[in-house]
């Protein structure tokens, strides 16, 4: 994914925000649910039911308090009839405002309609018993009044069996969302765990990961290693900055190989320097002593290249070194190494080479360049460009380190110098 770190740490954080964010809201709204249906459950369903059987209660409290007042004829049963009568009104008014379905509305109104009935069948009883009216008529009453009673009593019934309906469903509406919440309170708490440790592998695979080969590979360049890479394995600020760490080790190692090359090269010819040269027959010379090896040296030098440069003119000597440099090159073993001494002197070690091979070696060299056509030879003394050599070996008397080795080569040069030129001495 094309996203910067920053992007992708902030989508993993609004993702665990959105989903908790989104549950918790969840819970938090069938919270409140839960305790709007206990409250109606409270407020309404109880209340309707413990109201409908106080109905209950007051008007069989009436009818047991006339049957009481007609056996004992003591007005004080009247009272109670009258006490009973206005509790069930009382009772009535406020059961009617707390209705609110159609049905429950209906049953309320039959109620209050056959209670009007019946207390006005109460009070035209009163009234006859109290005139002294003949008991069958009375009985007659009786029995129309116990019907009503009855009408009221199945209404009531009714009415709280609906209540009772409803408190049920309710309940249960309730628990299911208690159960709901407990359920997605495990989930989001599982959720959360997840996320953050999604969040936990995303940290680790974006930033500490790649933080952790990108040290890896700082620490490689810095003990050395220039060719230490990074993977680029990102598009983000850290993939960036492994990119740049890569094309600065690349520089870091082209420009050190340059430079490399500068401190043992030498320009002009694209020889070795004397410098690399001295510490490589150093090397060599060492390991000829410990282990009884046999090491030559062949110095060489341009015969009358005065003469060719004062002819010629100085860049035409320059380009006659390079090519002499090329035959050089071409003409030694792996094994053997050829630097450029200084000016027009040239010098080659031979390990494992002992003086008499060395000597036919140089030969053949010399032969070599005494027969390559130079540009402008043909103006040198004998029309010819040639080069002399001299030849030394280690081991050999007096030779005891590289100096004294070099030494004896130069005096060999020396001597085919004065030998008259193109020539190898010993
Ligand atoms: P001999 O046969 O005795 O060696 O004679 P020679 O002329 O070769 O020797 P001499 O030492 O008298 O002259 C060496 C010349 O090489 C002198 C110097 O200008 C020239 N020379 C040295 N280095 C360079 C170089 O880098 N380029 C050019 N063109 N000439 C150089
Ligand atoms: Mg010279
Ligand atoms: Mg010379």
């Amino acid at each position: 994914m094309g996203l910067n770190i920053r992007q992708k740490i902030l989508l993993a954080f609004l993702l665990v925000i959105l989903v908790s964010g989104s549950a918790i809201f969840m819970i938090y709204s069938n919270s409140t649910r839960i305790t709007k249906l206990t409250n109606m459950i409270i407020n309404e369903d109880m209340k309707n039911i413990l109201n409908a059987q106080k109905m209950l209660q007051h008007l069989l409290h009436t009818d047991w308090a006339l049957s009481k007042y007609q056996l004992t004829r003591n007005p004080s049963w009247r009272n109670t009839i009258y006490r009973a009568q206005r509790e069930f009104k009382g009772v009535f008014i406020e059961i009617k405002r707390n209705l609110v379905r159609e049905l429950e509305k209906k049953l309320i109104l039959a109620i209050q309609k056959l209670h009007r009935t019946y207390t006005r069948q109460i009070k035209n009883q009163i009234k006859r018993f109290e005139q002294g009216l003949i008991d069958i008529e009375l009985q007659q009453h009786l029995r129309s009044q116990e019907s009503v009673v009855e009408d009221i009593v199945k209404n009531l019934d009714q009415l709280i069996v609906l209540n009772v309906g409803r408190l049920e469903e309710r309940l249960e509406q309730a628990k299911n969302l208690k159960r709901f919440n407990q359920r997605l309170s495990v989930g989001v708490i599982l959720l959360v765990t997840f996320t953050s440790a999604l969040l936990v592998f995303i940290l680790n695979q974006n930033i500490i990961m790649p933080i952790k080969r990108l040290m890896d590979g700082v620490r490689k360049f810095s003990g050395g290693n220039f060719a230490a890479q990074v993977p680029v394995v990102s598009q983000d600020e850290i993939g960036e900055l492994s990119g740049a760490f890569n094309e600065m080790a690349k520089n870091i190692k082209h420009d050190r190989q340059k430079l490399t090359a500068l401190t043992i090269m030498d320009e002009k010819t694209q020889l070795f320097n004397f410098r690399h040269f001295k510490h490589a027959i150093n090397e060599e010379m060492k390991r000829a002593e410990r282990y009884h090896r046999h090491l030559s040296l062949v110095m060489i030098d341009i015969d009358h290249f005065k003469h060719y440069n004062d002819t010629n003119g100085h860049p035409m000597g320059d380009l006659l070194l390079k090519e002499l440099s090329n035959i050089l090159k071409e003409s030694i073993r792996e094994t053997d190494m050829v630097a450029r001494f200084g000016g027009e002197e040239f010098i080659i070690m031979l390990p494992e080479t002992t003086r008499e091979e060395a000597v036919k070696l140089a030969e053949s060299l010399r032969l070599r360049i005494k027969n390559h056509i130079f540009p402008m030879e043909e103006k040198q003394p004998g029309k010819d460009l040639t080069v002399s050599m001299g030849v030394a070996a280690y081991p050999s008397k007096n030779i005891v380190s590289t100096d004294t080795l070099l030494e004896k080569s130069d005096q060999a040069l020396y001597k085919a110098k004065n030998k008259g030129r193109n020539r190898v001495s010993i």
